[in-house]
């Protein structure tokens, strides 16, 4: 044998070796790209360290891209409504800057509460969306629930013991998201699950909450329970942004558009 193929036939035999060892220690990208890393580094030598830490970065930034996919499945947010997709000319009662400041999750690490009140289509399931979406891509957990959802799910949870309860998505991601509270009043026993929820996570996660009424109606929305509703705004107001959307319905521009252009 010459000592041309020698030298190409014996790196193929590390090859393998090689890329059974990433997989033993759990580095499957790494293992899956080392060929082409290779290939990469024998067109274009570069120092022993660089190659090393692409090879690292390679695993790392495909872990985080696989982190983000699952997470962004397993929370329930619907797809579509980003940060980068929202109007904010559009609604000019939003400030752009706050938004991006709360985009930084720093109330999150905080445990607070964010809530986003305001009338029907102005964009509020759209930014508790896009402000869930950040929430993952910083690296916390998240759960999206319509009321109705979560209130579902409570009442199936109802006796469940304390310790499985601690359990559950709704009590131990960081970020539970929940949409379009006040739509529908909710009965006594809803209302007094909701606070136990509420109570559970008060300083020990965050909670983003979405309603079309204001501060004042929240007796209405809990089966018109004055002391209930005082002990859960209490615990909510605490440590809490609250934003409060006045504007126009994105859903009806088109509307207006049409008949403006009939006027
Ligand atoms: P709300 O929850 O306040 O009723 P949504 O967030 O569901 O309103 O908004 C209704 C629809 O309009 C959604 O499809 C949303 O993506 C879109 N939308 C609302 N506001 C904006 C905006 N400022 N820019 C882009 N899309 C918006
Ligand atoms: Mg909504």
């Amino acid at each position: 044998m010459s000592a041309a193929t020698k030298h190409t036939a014996s790196p193929k035999v590390d090859l393998d070796a090689t890329r059974d060892r990433l997989l033993r220690l759990g580095l499957e990208f790494a293992a899956e790209h080392l060929e082409a890393q290779i290939s990469a580094t024998v067109k274009e030598p570069v120092a022993p360290h660089r190659f090393l830490d692409s090879v690292l970065d390679e695993e790392i930034e495909r872990r985080e891209e696989r982190r983000i996919r699952t997470a962004l499945r397993t929370s329930g947010l619907p797809s579509g409504m980003t940060l980068s997709t929202f109007d904010f000319a559009f609604q000019p009662s939003i400030e752009r800057g706050r938004i991006e400041t709360l985009g930084t999750c720093s109330w999150i690490r905080e445990h607070h509460t964010l809530l986003l009140q305001g009338p029907p289509g102005v964009g509020k399931t759209h930014l508790a969306v896009a402000l869930g979406r950040k929430a993952i891509e910083n690296g916390f957990s998240v759960v999206f629930f319509r009321l109705d959802e979560l209130l579902a799910a409570l009442k199936r949870d109802a006796d469940v013991p304390p310790a499985r309860l601690r359990r559950r998505r709704y009590n131990n991601v960081a970020l539970v998201i929940v949409d379009e509270v006040g739509f529908e009043p909710m009965s006594r026993l809803e209302a007094s699950l909701f606070f136990r929820l509420v109570s559970y996570r008060y300083g020990r996660g965050s909670l983003l909450i979405t309603t079309n009424k204001g501060i004042r109606d929240w007796p209405e929305i809990l089966a018109g329970d004055e002391v209930l509703a005082t002990a859960i705004l209490d615990r909510l107001l605490h440590r809490s942004h609250v934003l409060n959307i006045k504007g126009r319905s994105y859903r009806l521009r088109d509307l207006e558009r049409a008949m403006e252009a009939q006027s």
